[in-house]
């Protein structure tokens, strides 16, 4: 630990004693700080998406017999769909204490979260050998800069930092950006989600994405809109596959 990190540690240590801090899920009072407001239980409860999933975009299947044994299975969706990416996977449900995990992360600061967060995909990366040996360059979903102004950081590029630490693999920060100001997505339908996005994003060093094996990192998987405009301009900058890994998928 270096001596900024201990000083850090102590203050948090200190504030904790003074104003200890109940955990934002089951309110029991927190007993070792680590800059965040979730306790180490109940973040111990996240769940990890297992298969059966969709093939294409990693989409949760009732886990029937018959999707049990067949692992080539594509969703409704994926049927219908093309994507750019080869496939697309995230690590749990935005539900529960995940969903707490990346409201606090995203909207109230707790960076910190990043850590655990970011660890937490590390785990995924590593029991998942789908990944295995395929990205040497990872793509943070950008924000507007309108929106990183009124936040103060990328959500995004902070997991992609403790993955790349982790597997020794580039971030690229400002390969990607997001030129084009879209309403908030929320409450919108998957048709309006695709118009939108439409043409948000643009690459700005193609140099950087020409064959690559890029990994594109999102905290939140809704309709895949987001993540498939992303990697259609990747692919446009020939990139030479793109894989796609959120934090999260709402279902
Ligand atoms: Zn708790
Ligand atoms: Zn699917």
């Amino acid at each position: 630990m270096n001596n900024q990190s201990m000083i850090e540690y102590i203050k948090e240590g200190l504030l904790n004693f003074v104003f200890p801090l109940d955990c934002k899920v089951c309110e029991k009072p927190i007993r070792e700080s680590k800059g965040y407001s979730i306790c180490e239980d109940c973040f111990k409860t996240i769940e990890l998406i297992e298969r059966p999933y969709c093939v294409k975009c990693g989409k949760p299947l009732i886990p029937t017999d018959f999707f049990k044994q067949n692992r080539e299975i594509l969703c409704l969706d994926c049927k219908i769909k093309k994507y750019s990416f080869e496939f697309s996977r995230s690590m749990g449900i935005y539900d529960k204490v995940l969903k707490k995990c990346i409201h606090l992360f995203k909207y109230y600061g707790e960076k910190k979260l990043a850590k655990p967060l970011g660890k937490l995909m590390v785990d995924y990366l590593l029991k998942n050998n789908e990944f295995e040996n395929k990205f040497d360059l990872i793509i943070p979903v950008p924000l507007h800069k309108n929106d990183l102004n009124k936040r103060g950081f990328n959500q995004s590029v902070l997991l992609g930092k403790v993955i790349g630490d982790y597997f020794s693999v580039p971030v690229g920060e400002s390969v990607l950006i997001k030129k084009k100001l879209t309403p908030f997505q929320v409450n919108l339908s998957r048709k309006e989600r695709e118009k939108n996005i439409l043409r948000a994003f643009s690459v700005e060093k193609p140099e950087e994405i020409k064959g690559k094996n890029v990994l594109i990192l999102d905290d939140v998987f809704t309709t895949g809109a987001t993540v498939e405009e992303c990697a259609k301009e990747l692919m446009k900058a020939r990139a030479k596959n793109i894989l796609v890994l959120t934090l999260s998928r709402t279902v």
